[in-house]
């Protein structure tokens, strides 16, 4: 009977730990995502326009249309957009502002500077301060998405650029968006990423082509897996080439409407 009872006991532990959870995360364009559990979405960088159209995707007229009404997708409703700075590659002012206005239980998160573009007036603005590298959470529905200052990359140009990276949890899973930025030590130092045991690093190319980054990403960042982005959408092999030699699994969005599913 005792063995009976401890062959229960095993069961029981064996179907809890076979019941897994899944996030898919979807490209929109550039350094565009979608990420959705079963119950809600996140957009980071999925609002923008047309800008150096021969190098950056941007989401077709149909794409924004679907994720401002929902018409016809697939995805649950989206909780949360994001933009990491007001660059035209990652952020648009008037599709921002249609989003919210379609969306009034949706809100946007960006940058104090990104924030001042949008419709002041709006109750759905969350701006992060980029003053210290202080890190900034809201709970939404389940998801939690913690906001930090990250230098922008080249700051001798765009030192002026408020640049902030975005670490959302959603269903069990941890995963970090860190826009137009590069290897800041002190930015990192600051943000603790490697005590997190992060799930998903979704990142600009450049910052995974060099022998010193492999030290960098252990360092600064360490995540189980790596979504490299912000690439050409043709032409691509050569960087494609030098990322997988560093990291041989990392995924390299550059056609919109690739996705990856992770299950644990
Ligand atoms: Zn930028």
């Amino acid at each position: 009977m005792k063995s009976l009872f401890i062959f229960l006991a095993l069961l029981m532990v064996s179907v809890s730990l076979s019941a897994q959870s899944e996030i898919t995360i979807r490209y929109i364009g550039n350094m565009g995502v979608l990420i959705s559990d079963a119950n809600n979405s996140v957009l980071i960088e999925g609002l923008h326009d047309e800008y150096r159209a021969e190098s950056y995707t941007f989401p077709s007229d149909e794409v924004v249309q679907t994720l401002i009404t929902k018409d016809g997708s697939e995805f649950p409703p989206i909780t949360a957009v994001m933009a990491t700075h007001f660059h035209q590659d990652h952020f648009d002012e008037a599709l921002i502002n249609r989003f919210l206005d379609a969306n009034e239980y949706s809100v946007f998160i960006g940058s104090e500077q990104a924030v001042s573009e949008i419709d002041a007036g709006k109750d759905q603005l969350i701006p992060i301060s980029t003053a210290t590298y202080q890190k900034q959470s809201v709970n939404l529905n389940g998801v939690k998405i913690t906001s930090f200052y990250l230098n922008h990359v080249n700051p001798g140009r765009f030192d002026s650029i408020q640049n902030v990276g975005f670490l959302v949890e959603i269903n069990g899973f941890k995963i970090l968006h860190i826009g137009d930025t590069n290897w800041f030590e002190e930015a990192f130092t600051a943000a603790e990423l490697t005590a997190l045991e992060l799930d998903l690093a979704i990142m600009p190319f450049w910052m995974l082509m060099r022998e010193e980054s492999k030290a960098n990403f252990s360092k600064c960042i360490s995540a189980d897996k790596i979504i490299a982005t912000h690439l050409f959408y043709k032409d691509f092999e050569a960087y494609e080439k030098d990322i997988l030699t560093f990291f041989p699994d990392a995924t390299l969005f550059t056609q919109p409407n690739e996705s990856i599913t992770l299950k644990k």
